[in-house]
């Protein structure tokens, strides 16, 4: 009886890993190109921190004419949660992240290295386990989930490094005889890689983010087949990236701790092993507190938020490259026009701790990505947005025509408004715009300077009377408010008042601030001139009526 009689009693069916190793071959891409992976467990929602790997594995995969593809990792069937899948495809895509290859739907992937589910990999991780069951390099193992149990109590009490190791593997000295009849009288058992680690040596490894690193060599020898059949996260690990030709692992630094194991898997397994590169997590400050953003906490940990906030995907995208790479901001302030796939990410970069989610700062973004847009595209994506979210936006952008004048003001010049960062912003924006919307919504008139009553129904009187004039172009119709301050005995000038502060009682600029408020109850808008010229002489009366 050898480790042959074993591997072939446990895995009867499993094909010779040369079938596969001829079925996989080394990918034919040029020099240095980088393929890599997102690589999901399908557990619940798409974090922003998978989004962030994504972004920079697909990327990487891009700038070396290299491969990213998408690996969901389903082999803890407990922890499975529905349309995880699907919300993990459809996240790349809203976001532009497609990839290369891998799933594409809840049910198929493309591509010639699939399948691209773990959970349909089973025989191909059971090949493996079989080779290394003949080398001797894997056991079964007939401890139960108690004695489990107590192995680790026992450790614990004796203040010992937890796991099955050294003189705790017990199963690791159960002789091929013994095993075989175990099996042959209905034992259960799971399979165990057997460590040729020993904790006292170390290794060197070079992270592609983190440095260089040291750590003990792995002596666990952990479990490869689960009871179920399928493999660990480990296994799979090591068995798909080496199959599916993975050149660069980019994954969470909670995994860094797991490379030697994953080094020593590799190397047992004949493996030529992957570079890695272990991202930080992005942290949220929380009261003074630096911590992971966290799903059950943040509603901006979910990718979903983004899409419900109706923060352009453009932006999200591009504040994920600023965390990423601290040279971003430079690069973007040199190249204001220029489209984030121009930017070259660099993993030695970026940075080892994790950044802190700054919400102020990605708005900004927003404000920048969509005062970039013509009023064409500002108009869509709102569209698009409100028939998903806002009933009330989605009827004001019925008439096409008025709301690409309104979404107009200010943009497509050199100084393009910035006043949206999102579509959830564009309601709040625009309503002064709309009647209906306008007069049905409390108004309080923010007067300022000039808060008498009187006079400021004076200047609203004469500017329509007397001032007013639908085709006057932008110059003349200063002039006119300047004309009108001066007839109300207001400094046409700021400059003037400024010199004679005793003088005047108000300036030109106070003048327009009373039009501005009257018009559309706000101190702040952008361009007047413009917002008259859609709104027209009777709704402009209208609203200096109501204003009052
Ligand atoms: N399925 C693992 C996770 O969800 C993936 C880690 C990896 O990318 O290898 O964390």
């Amino acid at each position: 009886m050898n480790y042959k009689d074993l591997a072939d009693l446990i895995f009867p069916d499993a094909k010779d890993i040369s079938y596969y190793e001829e079925k996989y071959p080394e990918r034919n891409l040029k020099e240095g190109a980088i393929v890599t992976r997102f690589a999901p467990s399908p557990t619940g929602f798409v974090h922003i921190g998978g989004l962030y790997q994504s972004v920079i594995a697909k990327k990487l995969a891009n700038q070396t004419e290299g491969v990213f593809f998408l690996r969901i990792e389903d082999t803890d069937q407990k922890r499975e949660v529905e349309n995880a899948i699907k919300d993990i495809v459809t996240s790349l895509k809203d976001f532009g992240l497609e990839p290369d290859e891998g799933m594409i739907s809840e049910t198929e992937g493309k591509g010639n290295y699939g399948p691209y589910k773990q959970s349909e990999r089973k025989e191909i991780y059971q090949a493996y386990a079989k080779y290394l069951i003949e080398q001797g390099k894997a056991y079964p193992c007939f401890c139960t989930p108690e004695e489990g149990e107590e192995i680790r109590a026992k450790q614990e009490a004796a203040k010992i490094r937890p796991g099955y190791y050294g003189v705790w593997a017990k199963c690791r000295n159960v002789t091929v005889e013994e095993a075989i009849e175990r099996i042959k009288n209905g034992e259960k058992y799971i399979v165990r890689f057997k460590s040729p680690g020993r904790e006292d040596r170390k290794i060197k490894h070079h992270d592609a983010i983190k440095g260089n690193v040291d750590f003990p060599e792995n002596d666990q020898d952990i479990v490869i087949i689960k009871a179920d059949g399928l493999p660990t996260y480990h296994f799979a690990h090591a068995v798909d990236d080496h199959l599916m030709r993975t050149t660069l692992v980019i994954r969470g630094d909670e995994w860094l701790s797991s490379v030697p194991l994953h080094l020593q898997l590799f190397h047992e397994l004949g493996f030529k092993a992957p570079k890695y590169a272990h991202i930080a997590p992005i942290m949220k400050n929380d009261n003074g507190n630096k911590r992971k953003l966290s799903k059950r906490k943040d509603a901006e940990a979910a990718v979903s938020y983004y899409e419900e906030e109706g923060i352009p995907e453009e932006a999200v995208k591009e504040y994920l490259l600023n965390i990423a790479n601290s040279n971003f901001e430079n690069w973007r302030r040199a190249n204001k026009d220029k489209s984030i796939d121009e930017f070259e990410l660099q993993l030695n970069k970026m940075s080892v701790s994790g950044a802190l989610f700054d919400m102020v700062k990605l708005l900004d973004i927003g404000k920048t990505v969509i005062s970039r847009y013509t009023a064409e595209k500002v108009y869509d994506e709102a569209k698009k947005w409100a028939e998903r979210h806002d009933e009330e936006l989605n009827k004001m952008l019925e008439d096409k025509e008025y709301a690409l004048k309104v979404f107009g003001i200010e943009r497509g010049n050199k100084k393009p408004r910035k006043d949206i960062a999102k579509w959830s912003d564009v309601k709040e924006n625009i309503e002064y715009m709309y009647d209906d919307v306008f007069y049905s919504k409390k108004r309080d008139y923010p007067y300022q300077v000039i808060s008498d009553k009187e006079k400021i129904k004076k200047i609203l009187d004469l500017y329509i009377e007397k001032y007013y004039n639908d085709n006057d172009d932008k110059d003349t119709w200063f002039e006119k408010i300047k004309e009108l301050a001066g007839e109300m005995g207001y400094a046409k000038e700021v400059k003037e008042f400024k010199a004679n502060p005793d003088k005047y009682e108000a300036h030109v600029g106070d003048v327009s601030t009373v039009l501005r408020v009257a018009l559309t109850s706000r101190t702040n808008t952008p361009d007047m001139y413009e917002i008259m010229k859609i709104l027209g002489k009777d709704r402009i009366k209208e609203r200096f009526e109501k204003g009052i």
